[in-house]
C-alpha cells in the first residue's frame, strides 16, 4: 500500500563513483519529497544501483535484484550492470525499468512513472550539500565522468563514454558546501583524475570572483586552500602529476597518491594498452620522494593477465621490491564481458594466477609491514572515526577509508569522533598502526 509520503528502498553497490551516482539520485528523491527507507518490505519501490566491473560484482548485483523482487516486487535497476539491459531483462522480465550508469534523469523518469512524487514544498528538507552515504566527516568529490583511455581489460569507457569534466566552479562550489557542512576530508575521484579538463581544453571559469582553469593542478591548488584534508584517487601516471608533489610537500594537500600502475612488464603493459616504462616510473617515484619524503603511494596491480610469463611476473615482483610502495591491492585477471583483452592469446591457467597472487601478496605484505615499522615513534594527525573496547580507531594521511589500514589509538581520555587528534605511533603490524595521544 502506498503511504502519504512515497517510500523508496535504495541499494548502492560498487565503487565510490557509483556511490556518488547514488547520492545524486537519493538527493533528487529527497528534494522531491520521497522518503528513503532501509528495508524492502516497508518500501513502495526499490532502486538498485548495480556494479558490473568483475564477475563477483555482477553476481552480487543480480543477487540484490533477486532479493528485492522477492521481498518487494517493484524494482528499478540502474548503474554499470544496467548498461547490459538485455541480460537483466532476460533474467528478470518483471523489473519496472533498467537504466545504465549516470542516468539520474532516466531513473527519476521511471520513478515518476511508477510512483508519482508528492506535491508538498514543505517536504524539501534536503541539506544544501545533498544526501551523502559516507559518514559526516568525509566525502567523495567526483570531478569528471568517463575515460579517454582504452585499457584492454576495462569496459568502463564503453559503459560511461569518453572523459567529461565538470566545470571547476561547480566542483569548487560542491567542495565548499561539503566543508561548510563539517566535512574534514575530501576524496577526489573520477576515472582519470589527472586528465581533468583535457576534454574542455582547460577552460577558464570564475569561482568567487577569481579565474580558475579547469585543470588538475589548478583544481588541486584551489582545493588545498579549503583547510581540510584533500586526497587524490585514480591518478594516471602522466608527467604533469609531478606538479602536485610540491603542494603535498607544503601541506596544502595530503601527501598521498593513488596510482593504479596495473603491471610493470613493458610487454604486459602494452597488451593492457597502458603506457609503460618501468625505469621512468621508478625514476619519477624516487624524484617525488626527494621533493616530498613523506609521500605515501597506493597502487593496484593485475596478475595473470593473458600472455604473462614467469619472466613478466618476476619483473613485476622486482618492481615492487625497488618501488617500495606503501599500500598495494592486487587482483587476478578475470575476463569481463565485452573487454578487448578477452581476445588475447595465452590466457594464464587459474592455478598459476592464484599462485602468482599469493607470491605477490606475500612480497608486498613484507614491504608494507617494513614501511609501517619505520613510522614507529613518529607524531601524526589522525581523523578519529570510531570507538571500540580497546579505544579509538582512525586514519592518518596515509590511509584512505575502506581500502587502507587504520590507526588504533589507546586513550583514557575521550576523543571526539570525526575530529582530528595528534598521536604518537607506538606499534605496527602488516596493515595497521597503534598509537597513543601526543602529550
Ligand atoms: S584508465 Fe583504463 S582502467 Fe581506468 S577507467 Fe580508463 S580504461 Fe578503465
Amino acid at each position: 500500500m502506498t503511504a502519504t509520503v512515497p517510500r523508496i528502498g535504495f541499494v548502492s553497490l560498487g565503487c565510490p563513483k557509483a556511490s556518488v551516482d547514488s547520492e545524486q539520485i537519493i538527493t533528487q528523491l529527497r528534494v522531491e519529497g520521497y522518503d528513503i527507507v532501509p528495508d524492502f518490505d516497508g518500501a513502495d519501490m526499490v532502486i538498485i544501483n548495480t556494479c558490473g566491473f568483475i564477475d563477483s560484482a555482477v553476481e552480487e548485483s543480480l543477487g540484490a535484484i533477486d532479493e528485492a523482487l522477492q521481498e518487494n516486487g517493484r524494482v528499478i535497476v540502474t548503474g554499470c550492470l544496467g548498461a547490459r539491459a538485455e541480460l537483466i531483462n532476460a533474467r528478470f522480465p518483471q523489473l519496472l525499468a533498467v537504466t545504465g550508469p549516470q542516468a539520474k534523469e532516466d531513473v527519476m523518469r521511471a520513478v515518476h512513472r511508477h510512483l508519482p512524487a508528492p506535491h508538498d514544498p514543505f517536504l524539501d528538507l534536503v541539506p544544501k550539500q545533498g544526501v551523502r552515504l559516507t559518514p559526516r566527516h568525509y566525502a567523495y568529490l567526483k570531478i569528471s565522468e568517463g575515460c579517454n583511455h582504452r585499457c584492454s581489460f576495462c569496459i568502463i569507457p564503453s559503459l560511461r563514454g569518453d572523459l567529461v569534466s565538470r566545470p571547476i566552479d561547480e566542483v569548487m562550489d560542491e567542495a565548499q558546501l561539503l566543508v561548510d557542512a563539517g566535512v574534514r576530508e575530501i576524496l577526489v575521484i573520477s576515472q582519470d583524475t589527472s586528465a581533468y579538463g583535457v576534454d574542455c581544453k582547460y577552460q577558464t571559469r570564475f569561482w568567487q570572483g577569481q579565474p580558475l582553469r579547469t585543470r588538475f593542478l589548478d583544481l588541486t591548488r584551489a582545493l588545498g586552500k579549503l583547510g581540510v584534508w584533500i586526497r587524490l584517487h585514480y591518478v594516471y601516471p602522466y608527467p604533469h602529476v609531478d606538479d602536485v608533489i610540491p603542494l603535498m610537500a607544503d601541506g596544502a594537500i595530503l601527501p598521498y597518491l593513488d596510482i593504479p600502475f596495473q603491471h610493470a612488464s613493458k610487454k604486459i603493459l602494452k597488451a593492457m594498452k597502458r603506457p609503460g616504462n618501468r625505469d621512468r616510473v621508478l625514476e619519477r617515484i624516487s624524484s617525488w620522494r626527494e621533493v616530498c619524503p613523506e609521500l605515501v603511494i597506493r597502487s593496484t596491480f593485475i596478475v595473470g593477465f593473458p600472455g604473462e610469463t614467469d619472466a613478466d611476473f618476476d619483473e613485476l615482483l622486482d618492481f615492487l621490491e625497488i618501488a617500495q610502495l606503501d599500500r598495494v591491492g592486487c587482483f587476478t585477471y578475470s575476463a569481463v564481458d565485452g573487454a578487448a583483452a578477452n581476445a588475447l592469446f595465452n590466457h594464464v591457467p587459474e592455478a598459476i594466477k592464484q599462485e602468482r597472487y599469493h607470491r605477490f601478496m606475500l612480497k608486498q605484505q613484507a614491504i608494507s609491514a617494513a614501511r609501517l615499522q619505520q613510522r614507529i615513534g613518529q607524531q601524526v594527525t589522525v581523523l578519529i572515526e570510531s570507538r571500540s573496547k580497546q579505544g579509538y580507531s582512525g586514519r592518518c594521511y596515509a590511509d584512505a577509508p575502506e581500502i587502507d589500514g587504520l590507526v588504533h589509538v589507546c586513550s583514557e581520555t575521550r576523543l571526539p569522533l570525526g575530529e582530528f587528534c595528534r598521536v604518537k605511533i607506538t606499534g605496527a603490524d602488516e596493515y595497521d598502526l597503534y598509537a597513543t595521544p601526543s602529550r
